[in-house]
């Protein structure tokens, strides 16, 4: 175990760059003669789109879109819009992680409604012990537990992001008292 009881490094940066390779090809595949629009979840799959449209060998798109959450319930709406318009389109969301699926669902339903020619998941992390609604993941990156993780466009009150790993924190409390201490753990190893 890298990193000690706090946290512990689960997926290596050669990992996750080997995962984009293959399904970067399985999607330049699977949309061979179309011209595809990747619509990234911000801000956690920026870093997850950037590696995996670079392994598609096809016309592609990529555009993004924000949400917010409100409300007790954790209700969403999208806050920053993309800029093409999806209607007739083949969509393929980009999520970083599906927890207990709520949000994808609503994500789903949300760019449904423009009638897009089609529309697919790309998920790098898919929390599946955690789900409360069932909600397709056509393409996964990685199955994990329920695991809190950060790295590689995953964060913690805004930081962590930029770590090339992911890692998942074992213990919140003392991960939360020494935030910098851990942040050079992912980062140097050490
Ligand atoms: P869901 O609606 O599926 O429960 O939640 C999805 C969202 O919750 C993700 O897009 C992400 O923002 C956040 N989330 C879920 N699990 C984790 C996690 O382990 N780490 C981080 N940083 N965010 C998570």
């Amino acid at each position: 175990m890298e990193g000690g009881d706090v946290v512990t490094k689960v997926i290596d940066a050669r990992d996750l760059s080997a995962r984009a390779a293959e399904l970067g090809a399985a999607l330049t595949q699977d949309y061979h003669g179309t011209k595809p629009v990747f619509v990234t979840v911000m801000s956690g799959a920026l870093w997850f789109v950037a590696d995996l449209v670079r392994q598609v060998d096809l016309p592609v798109e990529v555009d993004f879109l924000m949400l917010n959450r409100f409300g007790e319930g954790g209700r969403i709406r999208i806050a920053t819009d993309t800029a093409t318009a999806l209607t007739g389109r083949d969509v393929i969301l980009v999520e970083d992680i599906v927890d207990t699926g709520l949000t994808l669902t609503v994500l789903r339903k949300l760019i449904a409604e423009r009638e897009p020619a089609s529309l697919k998941t790309v998920a790098l992390i898919d929390k599946v012990p955690r789900r409360l609604v069932d909600v397709p993941i056509e393409y996964r990156g990685f199955e994990v537990g329920d695991e809190y993780l950060v790295g590689y466009g995953l964060d913690h009150r805004g930081l962590y992001r930029n770590l090339a790993d992911i890692w998942a924190v074992l213990d919140l409390e003392a991960f939360q008292a020494a935030p910098d201490a851990l942040a050079r753990v992912a980062l140097t190893g050490s």
